[in-house]
C-alpha cells in the first residue's frame, strides 16, 4: 500500500457532521495519523476539544490504536471504491450525489444489494444496518415490492393526474396515525417544507421552532442549528440559531427560534409572544442517536402548542413506520396537527407524504397554501407504499424486528456490563444504537459530550468486518423485516470482538 498516495487534502464529513461538509489541510507526512485526526475533528466537530472526551486517557489511546489500524485494513480492502471515488471528485463534488455520503478515505462504492445486505466493488458483503438511513425497514427489494413495481411497469409510472392508489395509501396512512388527510411528496424534505408552509398558512404567523441538533430536511427554513459547533451555539437553554450551511438568509434565520430538546419551559418562553406557527419535532430524535422524550415531555408540547395556537407538526421522517404500526406518534401516545413522513413508507423508492388534521390540511383545499409537484403521488411509488403498507410491514411483522432487536439490544447491553465500559444500548421500535457515555442522551448538548473517538473506532471495526452501519456517529441501526435473527446477533458478535479489543 503506498501510504505516501493520501491527498494532503481530505473531505472531512461522516454523518456526525455530515450536514456541514469540511475540507481541512493535514499536517505532516503520516497518512494514518492525518486520517485518525481527521476523523477525531471530524466526529468532535469542530471547535469540541478533547476536554470534552469523558473517556479515560487509556481507552481513548485504545481507539485512536485501533482506528489507525483498521483504516490500513479499510484502505487496502477498498481499492476498487477508492479508484471509484477519484474518477466521481472530477465530476461531483466530494465525488457523491449527496454530501452526507461522503466520508474519510473514501467511501465504500456499492455494486448491489438484497435483502439485509449490500456488496461493494471490490466484492466485499455486509450485513447492512444503516438500510438507507432507515428508509429500508422493508429490506433492499422485497419480493412483494419488487412484485408490485414490475406489476406497475406494465400500467405506467407517471400519470401527472391522479391513479386510485393515491387513495388507498392515504387511507392506510390515515388508519395507521390516526390523521385523516394526507399529500404526497418525494421526499422527507418536501414533506417538513410544506408541512411548515400549511401551518403558516393555517395560523397567519411566520415563525417557527426548532430543536437544537434536529434535522428535517435541507430546506432553508431548517438548516439551522442541526449540529452548531459549541463556541456559536450560545447557552444550554437558550441556543443561538447558527446556520448550518451557506445560503440561508438572514430574514430565514430570523423566523427560526431554536430550543433545546425535552426543555418544556424553553418552549413555552419561545411561543409566548404568539407569533409562532409552528414547532416542528421529531417525537423521538433520530439524527443524534436515539435521544428519547423525557416521561410527560410530549404531553407537555401538546398542551403548550395547543395553548398558543401553534401548530405541532411531528417530523417522523425517520422514526416513521420503524417505530411501530402507528409510527413514533401512535408508540407514544400523542397525536400532532400536523405529520411529516418519507424513507420507511416508500420501500426504498423516493416518497414523502405529509398528512394532519383536515382543518389544517384545508388550507390546500381552500387554495390559500399551494402545494405541487410533477411526482407526486406517481403511480409507481404508490405501488411500493401500498406493498409496504398492507402486505409486508404488517403488525405482526413489525413487531417481529422490533422483537429481534430487543434481543441485540440485550446482548449488547450485556457486553457493556461485562466489559464495565461508560455506554450504553438505546432502543425505539426496530432501531437501536450504542451510546458512547454511561448517561441517556436528552439533547443535543449531552449528545456532544458523548464519546466519538471510541464511535468512530467502532464503526471502522465493524466495516472492515461485514457490519455496515451509517458512516458516522448520529445514526442507528435498522433491523428490517428482512433481518434473520442470525443477521441481528451478528452485529452483536462483531460488537463483542470490538469490547474485548479495547480492553485487550
Ligand atoms: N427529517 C428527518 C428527521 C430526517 O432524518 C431526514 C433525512 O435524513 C429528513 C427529514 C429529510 O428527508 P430526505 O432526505 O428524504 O429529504
Amino acid at each position: 500500500m503506498r501510504i505516501h498516495s493520501l491527498p494532503r487534502i481530505v473531505t472531512i464529513h461522516t454523518t456526525e457532521f455530515r450536514r456541514r461538509p469540511r475540507r481541512m489541510e493535514l499536517p505532516g507526512d503520516d497518512r494514518f495519523d492525518r486520517v485518525v485526526s481527521s476523523s477525531q475533528r471530524f466526529h468532535r466537530g469542530d471547535p469540541m476539544s478533547a476536554t470534552d472526551s469523558t473517556l479515560s486517557n487509556d481507552l481513548t489511546k485504545r481507539a485512536h490504536e485501533i482506528t489507525r489500524r483498521e483504516l490500513v485494513l479499510y484502505v487496502s480492502r477498498t481499492q476498487r471504491s477508492q479508484a471509484a471515488t477519484e474518477r466521481a471528485r472530477k465530476v461531483m463534488p466530494m465525488g457523491v450525489p449527496s454530501s452526507f455520503q461522503a466520508y474519510d478515505p473514501h467511501p465504500i462504492v456499492v455494486s448491489r444489494a438484497q435483502g439485509s445486505w449490500m456488496e461493494d466493488v471490490d466484492g466485499n458483503r455486509y450485513t447492512d444496518y444503516d438500510m438507507g438511513f432507515g428508509a429500508l425497514f422493508s429490506g433492499h427489494c422485497h419480493p412483494a415490492v419488487r412484485s408490485a413495481i414490475e406489476g406497475q411497469l406494465d400500467n405506467g409510472t407517471l400519470f401527472v393526474t391522479p391513479c386510485e392508489a393515491n387513495s388507498e395509501v392515504a387511507e392506510m396512512l390515515g388508519a395507521r396515525y390516526g390523521l385523516p388527510m394526507w399529500r404526497f411528496t418525494n421526499s422527507g424534505t418536501e414533506a417538513t417544507m410544506d408541512a411548515i408552509r400549511v401551518a403558516r398558512g393555517a395560523t397567519g404567523r411566520e415563525k417557527i421552532v426548532k430543536v437544537e441538533g434536529g434535522y428535517h430536511g435541507h430546506h432553508d427554513e431548517v438548516m439551522i442549528s442541526m449540529k452548531p459547533p459549541l463556541d456559536l451555539a450560545g447557552p444550554a437553554d437558550n441556543p443561538t440559531p447558527v446556520p448550518g450551511t451557506a445560503g440561508v438568509t438572514n430574514a430565514v434565520l430570523g423566523d427560526t427560534i431554536v430550543i433545546p430538546y425535552n426543555d418544556p419551559e424553553a418552549l413555552e418562553r419561545a411561543l409566548r409572544g404568539g407569533d409562532v406557527a409552528c414547532f416542528i419535532v421529531e417525537p423521538v430524535m433520530e439524527n443524534i442517536g436515539i435521544c428519547k422524550p423525557l416521561p410527560g415531555y410530549l404531553e407537555a408540547v401538546r398542551e403548550i402548542t395547543q395553548r398558543y395556537g401553534t401548530l405541532l407538526v411531528f417530523d417522523e421522517v425517520k422514526t416513521g413506520i420503524t417505530a411501530g404500526w402507528g409510527g413514533a406518534t401512535g408508540a407514544l401516545g400523542v397525536t400532532p396537527d400536523l405529520v411529516a413522513l418519507a424513507k420507511s413508507i416508500g420501500g426504498g423508492l423516493p416518497l414523502g407524504a405529509f398528512g394532519g388534521k383536515a382543518e389544517y390540511m384545508d388550507q390546500i383545499t381552500s387554495g390559500r397554501v399551494v402545494h405541487l409537484g410533477t411526482y407526486n403521488g406517481n403511480p409507481l411509488c404508490m405501488a411500493a407504499a401500498k406493498a409496504v403498507l398492507s402486505e409486508v410491514c404488517t403488525p405482526e411483522a413489525t413487531d417481529g424486528c422490533i422483537d429481534r432487536n430487543r434481543e441485540l439490544l440485550a446482548a449488547c447491553d450485556a457486553i457493556i456490563d461485562r466489559a464495565g465500559l461508560a455506554a450504553h444500548a438505546v432502543q425505539f421500535g426496530a432501531k437501536g444504537c450504542i451510546t458512547w457515555s454511561a448517561n441517556p442522551v436528552r439533547n443535543y448538548r449531552d449528545y456532544k459530550n458523548t464519546d466519538f473517538d471510541l464511535a468512530f473506532a467502532q464503526w471502522i471495526h465493524g466495516i472492515n468486518r461485514g457490519i455496515l452501519l451509517p458512516p458516522g456517529l448520529d445514526e442507528q441501526w435498522l433491523i428490517s423485516i428482512m433481518h434473520s435473527n442470525a443477521d441481528a446477533m451478528r452485529y452483536a458478535a462483531v460488537f463483542e470482538e470490538f469490547v474485548a479489543e479495547l480492553n485487550a
